[in-house]
């Protein structure tokens, strides 16, 4: 299901406030190659915020996207908890898979914008975006997961 189309000038105050520091995050992409450039920022628990811009590399699989720079980023400056995710490129992509599965390690129900640089914007939530998420492992003797029974998909029809 495709969400609604939000302006992105009606967007309340803290939803406003993270676009802009994705906004300004997109403005530092190293995108020499592709030209996509993105923007992401995050909010973390501490209610900090974080940026990351997309970091290429000549050697294409060595590129790290705008997402998992500000996550990153956030870990590394010690935030476990996640209280929400902007994201701006310029036809409004939502985050690819591999950052979908590095998001949900911390925080399965992350609220997430997308937004467009045309002024529109998309509200969903990465339990919309990655209902089964490879899920946490517990390593030792012997791996256990840890499923969460609220993020799994129904069951399949008969
Ligand atoms: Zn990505």
């Amino acid at each position: 299901m495709t969400p609604e189309t939000l302006d992105q000038e009606r967007l309340d105050e803290p939803w406003q406030e993270l676009l802009q520091a994705a906004e300004a995050a997109r403005e530092r992409a190293y995108a020499p190659y592709s030209r996509f450039l993105v923007g992401a920022a995050v909010r973390a628990g501490s209610g900090r915020i974080y940026t990351g811009a997309n970091v290429e590399n000549a050697s294409s699989g060595l590129t790290v996207c705008a997402e998992r720079v500000a996550l990153w980023k956030a870990v590394s400056e010690g935030e476990r908890r996640f209280e929400a995710l902007a994201l701006i490129t310029a036809p409004g992509a939502t985050p690819c898979g591999a950052c979908r599965q590095v998001l949900a390690e911390f925080q399965s129900g992350l609220p997430i914008l997308v937004a467009d640089t045309a002024g529109r914007a998309w509200l969903t939530s990465l339990a919309v975006l990655l209902p089964d998420a490879f899920p946490h492992v517990t390593y030792g003797e012997g791996p256990t997961l840890e499923i969460d029974p609220g993020a799994g998909s129904p069951e399949p029809d008969a």
